[in-house]
């Protein structure tokens, strides 16, 4: 290859003995070593190494040809150090012709490459995941060519490829077996829980079984035949008329078509199978730099493309192996879903088969998360690595309190979930005893206890659960799930179902709850600074006012001589409210001028989120039926702290005395009017906090079903007036939360 005469046919020359040698049985550091000299001698160059991760952030010489050989195993270096240590933390090369005289040069005198002056190092990775580098170096002081720079990149692939088949496992290798291995990810809750289970990926890992190509003609043609029938899908989901032309997914897919139809793209994966790549490994080529940019580019646009890309490279990968798309897979027990993405309407189709739901990507209000919590699936988002590491099949755990995924965990740490789940399946026996008794405390009030829900599918859980009915309807599911804005007649179907399913108990709905990260899918997207501070909820409600008025209308006529709750979310100032009051009523006049039956009774209520609510004239408070206390968006505002964001999400404590402070006014506020209040953010589901709350005058909580006894449980063992005077003493002492002295008296109470 150094005489660069041929360098397509040098390159195929040492693929072609890299797949003769590596056909050859050995054990993993033989091969290592047979690999390292048959490199250099290939490339007429007298070193060439290779570095392994030894821990994510440790690497190991493991093979060399050339340096000292009593330095194999022995040198190490951080990532990040040496060039060796910045290839691999770049995942770029470095090719240099005066090694010593380049930044961050680390001379390890044990390996005796003090007289090397030219070096070439590649990153031996494959698709994102790093396994080590790949170094040669020589002599004189010359940079490599271009196409020494290619062809040692193409080896560095392969080896990945080899590696992830297992061929370099074995006696005295470096290279544990990949996929084997304990891991555990950190990630962000997006409905908390415990599950444990099979990790099952929603889009399977395609394995490719053959990186070399034998026939570089036919590889070509089965290339191109795979290029076409892509494209030919691509055209098909475009001309699909469910792709608004507007809409996120075609943007998707048009991209998905650039891409397909690239020259460049074509050409490069062309190149790689000429100079011996099968076509599976010159796909994997450029998905692998595509992901390599990915972590490199800052730009948000510039980052979907390539994620884009990334998503066709699988498809044409499923293309050319057939993997991927068989229908006949059994899903495990106990499904954990794995994947990077999922949008609402696939993970509805799951629908309660899974156990736990692990994503690589997205956000806590994602449509994905809401529809997690509608079904109540323990889910971890930003889990990065998950989707790399996951095999099918593979035990997961899942820590929706702590955000931790534990993949292919060690015995005892099994073993220490499992006690915990089995735990809390007795104390959920235990919850089940007092189902049918109320929450009557001691010596004190009786807290009403409902139960929030989002789905037809949640009614079942209201009598286990034992809740007096659903605080809090989350209608914005059924706008979330479709491509399109449901019709008046499905609305009223399903909201019909849901009071029956309910049967007589009490069901509020609240009206649709959309902008923020909750964008429908056939709504054009507006670019907003802030989403959360911006245009959503009631505030779209009413600048759009068709929509409002077909839910409104929906709901009405879903009651029809049934009692209706409807709940305005997001309500700032009184004049929002009494709008959407407003807009209730002309309904109601008009179904009634229509002669349909109108619902035996309406009570119109708000949310209370935001902190100006709270102290808005007396006749909000007069004029509102009813009014809950959305404690997931006020703490927020309360705060300044986004409730997407890990970083600041769990800062602030709910038991903080200003935040209590603050609820002791608004249950004043309600209290002077006579306003029935009650709260149905995510602390209510918390025992501690909503024991806190009731001692500061809340008497009906929603939560979540699961929630509901262990709430039920330590109220009804607790004297709230001795809680308020705990709380009261902490307030009177000056503390930032009366979460401890709240802590210390529980003990002492055992
Ligand atoms: C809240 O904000 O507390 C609430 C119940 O509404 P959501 O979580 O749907 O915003
Ligand atoms: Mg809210």
């Amino acid at each position: 290859m150094a005489d660069g005469s041929n360098s397509e046919s040098g390159s195929r020359r040492l693929l072609g003995r890299l797949k003769a040698a590596l056909a050859e049985p050995a054990e993993g550091q033989e091969r290592l070593d047979r690999v390292v000299r048959l490199i250099a001698e290939e490339m007429e160059t007298p070193v060439c190494s290779i570095y392994l991760f030894r821990d994510p952030e440790t690497l190991e010489l493991c093979a060399t040809e050339g340096l000292k050989p009593e330095a194999v195993h022995k040198t190490r270096m951080r990532l990040g150090e040496g060039l060796v240590g910045r290839v691999a933390r770049k995942a770029q090369p470095i090719n240099t012709a005066d090694a010593p005289g380049e930044p961050g040069f680390r001379y390890m005198p044990e390996t005796g490459e003090e007289i090397y002056s030219a070096f070439l190092g590649v990153p031996i990775q494959r698709l994102g995941e790093r396994l080590g580098v790949l170094v040669v170096q020589s002599k004189e002081a010359r940079a490599y060519s271009d196409d020494e720079l290619y062809a040692l990149e193409v080896v560095a692939m392969v080896l990945a490829e080899m590696a992830e088949l297992g061929a370099f496992v074995g006696e005295g290798a470096a290279l544990k077996p990949l996929h084997q291995q304990a891991v555990l990810l950190r990630g962000t809750v997006g409905q908390e829980g415990t599950a444990m289970g099979a990790a099952w990926l929603h889009e399977p890992r395609v394995i490719v079984t053959n990186p070399f190509a034998d026939d570089s003609a036919a590889e070509t043609a089965r290339l191109r035949d795979a290029v076409d029938r892509l494209r030919v899908s691509v055209d098909e989901m475009l001309g699909d008329p469910r792709h608004a032309p507007d809409g996120d997914h075609r943007q998707v897919l048009e991209a998905y078509r650039m891409f397909a139809n690239s020259k460049g793209w074509m050409r490069r994966m062309e190149e790689s199978i000429a100079r011996g790549l099968s076509a599976e490994a010159a796909v994997e080529r450029e998905q692998t730099r595509a992901r390599t940019r990915l972590e490199q580019v800052p730009d948000a646009y510039l980052r979907e493309r390539l994620q884009d890309l990334d998503d066709l490279s699988n498809r044409l990968l499923r293309l050319l192996t057939g993997q991927g798309d068989e229908t006949g897979a059994e899903m495990p027990d106990s499904p954990i879903l794995v994947a990077r993405n999922i949008g609402p309407g696939e993970l509805l189709s799951y629908g309660r088969t899974l156990n736990g739901i692990v994503l690589e990507e997205g956000s806590v209000g994602s449509h994905a998360a809401v529809v997690a919590r509608a079904l109540a699936i323990p889910l971890i988002i930003n889990a990065r690595g998950i989707v790399q590491e996951a095999l099918n099949g593979d035990q997961i755990l899942v820590d929706g309190e702590q955000g931790i995924v534990h993949l292919r965990p060690e015995e005892n740490v099994a073993k220490a979930f499992r006690d915990k789940i089995a735990m809390q399946a007795k104390a959920q026996e235990r919850y089940a005893s007092i189902r049918k008794v109320p929450a009557t405390t001691v010596y004190g009030p009786t807290i009403a206890l409902h139960m929030n829900a989002g789905l037809i599918a949640d009614l079942p859980s209201l009598k286990p659960s034992g809740a007096e009915g659903v605080g809090l309807f989350r209608t914005e599911l059924q706008f979330l799930i479709r491509n399109h804005v449901p019709r008046r007649d499905e609305l009223a179907a399903l909201y019909s179902r849901v009071m029956d399913a309910a049967d007589g108990r009490r069901v509020v709905f609240r009206t649709l709850d959309i902008g923020s990260d909750k964008v429908l899918p056939y709504m054009k997207r507006e670019h907003e600074p802030n989403p959360a501070l911006g245009w959503r909820a009631i505030r779209v409600f009413l600048d759009r006012p068709g929509v409002m008025r077909m839910q409104l209308q929906a709901l009405i006529r879903a009651a029809a001589g049934r009692p209706l709750a409807i709940m305005f979310p997001f309500v700032a100032q009184l004049d929002e409210f009494l709008a959407g009051r407003a807009a209730v009523h002309d309904e109601l006049e008009r179904e009634e001028r229509l002669g349909r039956p109108l619902p035996s009774k309406v009570e119109i209520g708000a949310m209370l989120e935001t902190p100006s609510l709270a102290f808005s004239p007396r006749r909000f408070f007069e004029s509102a039926d009813f009014i809950s206390v959305g404690g997931n968006d006020l703490k927020q505002f309360f705060f300044a702290a986004d409730r997407e964001n890990e970083r600041v999400r769990r800062r602030y404590d709910s038991l903080n005395v200003s935040y209590l402070t603050f609820l002791e006014w608004i249950v004043q506020r309600c209290e002077d009017t006579g306003t029935p209040l009650s709260f149905c953010g995510e602390d209510a589901g918390r025992p501690v906090e909503a024991m806190c709350f009731a001692a500061m005058g809340f008497r009906t909580l929603s939560m979540r079903p699961a929630s509901i006894g262990p709430v039920k449980h330590l109220l009804r063992r607790t004297n709230l007036s001795e809680v308020r005077e705990v709380i009261d003493e902490a307030r009177g002492s000056g503390a930032q939360s009366v979460r401890p002295a709240v802590m210390e008296w529980l003990r002492a109470q055992g």
